[in-house]
């Protein structure tokens, strides 16, 4: 290519080539606009790109960090599971992959628990590692996630969940199909135990995940532009041979139609999230405690503490009591959702053509 590497030998070569390009993992491209930031700054910012505000991926163990208070927390261990029961190969062995996945992510499998304070209140938080084989959901990450409930139960503490995953993990079959229903007993059993979970969606989660304990919280909190489906938007474009409407599947779309509590910038999750553990975490207290005045006590004949079951004015009424914080989010802070120009943008094609039938006369 240049006659400087081709003929001059490397000693004096170095002599002339005195630029010296920067490392390999020194800038990152957004995946927004493209633009490329140093990962320094990129770290520092929350891993947000300051060009557009898109949301970059986060490991299991900086998620944590960026929770807990001072970044500090305690690694809770996780059981640990027989290792390819199915004796799986497809490309490469299923026991390679696992050990190249370890190797890089510094991971025993795609889920991280750790345990500390968020604002001084004491939680339990898991999260969920993209870099460890997509954060598929296998025997060591359901048994990760059950282990995180049945910890957060045990302490009494409110349960985070940062789900981020591609699915189930395939190389372990039904082995891995059967995680979506033992973590959705962890579920149920936080909410015997009438613990807040909350789940922080992120960009991607999906399959399996999607349809079991990410979409079984108390609240959930979506990550701007993240990715959030069952089956991902390609499937369902080549199964159903219609165009999808732009944004589809994403928190802002899903935000828009309801199937997300809100869409928080990362900038502002943590604080979201001690306001929120504050008030489900007081209104707990208030009634598995002590009875404080007639809400607590309503609430404790109804025995509804957390999710839907709760109305507006009760929580209201319990944070005021609890001291809690309630702060009314200003029109400027809300995140703005595109409302959808008629039906045929949300709706597929096919049912344009259906008619009401008209009413008959009485
Ligand atoms: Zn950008």
């Amino acid at each position: 290519m240049n006659w400087i590497s081709n003929v001059v030998p490397p000693k004096i070569r170095s002599l002339l080539t005195t630029r010296r390009e920067p490392p390999d993992d020194f800038w990152r491209k957004c995946g927004g606009c493209g633009q490329m930031t140093d990962k320094k700054a990129l770290e520092q910012n929350a891993f947000v790109f300051p060009c557009c505000n898109h949301h970059d991926r986060v490991d299991a163990r900086a998620r944590l960090k960026q929770l807990f208070d001072k970044g500090e927390f305690t690694v809770v261990p996780a059981p640990e599971v027989p290792l390819d029961p199915l004796k799986f190969r497809d490309g490469k062995r299923y026991t390679d992959r696992l050990k190249e996945a370890k190797a890089r992510t510094e991971l025993a499998d795609a889920v991280l628990i750790g345990e500390g304070t968020l604002e001084g209140r004491a939680i339990v938080a898991a999260a969920q590692d993209f870099r460890f084989m997509g954060g598929s959901l296998g025997m060591a990450a359901g048994e990760a996630v059950a282990t995180a409930m049945d910890r957060a139960v045990e302490k009494q503490t409110p349960f985070i969940l940062f789900a981020a995953s591609g699915g189930a993990r395939m190389q372990e079959g039904v082995l891995s199909l059967m995680q979506m229903a033992r973590t959705t007993i962890g579920v149920r059993r936080l909410k015997a135990a009438r613990l807040p979970y909350i789940v922080v969606l992120t960009d991607p989660t999906t399959g399996g995940v999607t349809a079991s304990y990410a979409m079984l919280g108390d609240i959930h909190i979506a990550e701007p532009g993240a990715l959030i489906c069952f089956a991902g938007p390609r499937v369902i474009e080549q199964t159903i041979r219609e165009q999808l409407p732009e944004g589809f599947q994403r928190a802002e779309y899903l935000l828009a139609h309801g199937m997300v509590d809100m869409v928080i910038h990362r900038h502002k999750l943590r604080d979201t999230l001690a306001r929120i553990v504050a008030v489900l975490a007081g209104s707990t207290m208030a009634t598995g405690k002590r009875n404080r005045g007639r809400t607590s006590g309503r609430l404790k004949a109804n025995g509804h503490l957390n999710g839907s079951a709760l109305d507006g004015k009760a929580m209201e009424a319990l944070a005021r009591e609890g001291n809690a914080m309630i702060e009314p989010v200003s029109d400027d802070e809300r995140f703005e959702t595109r409302k959808p120009e008629g039906r045929a943008t949300t709706r597929p094609e096919t049912d344009k053509g259906k008619t009401v039938p008209p009413r008959e006369p009485s």
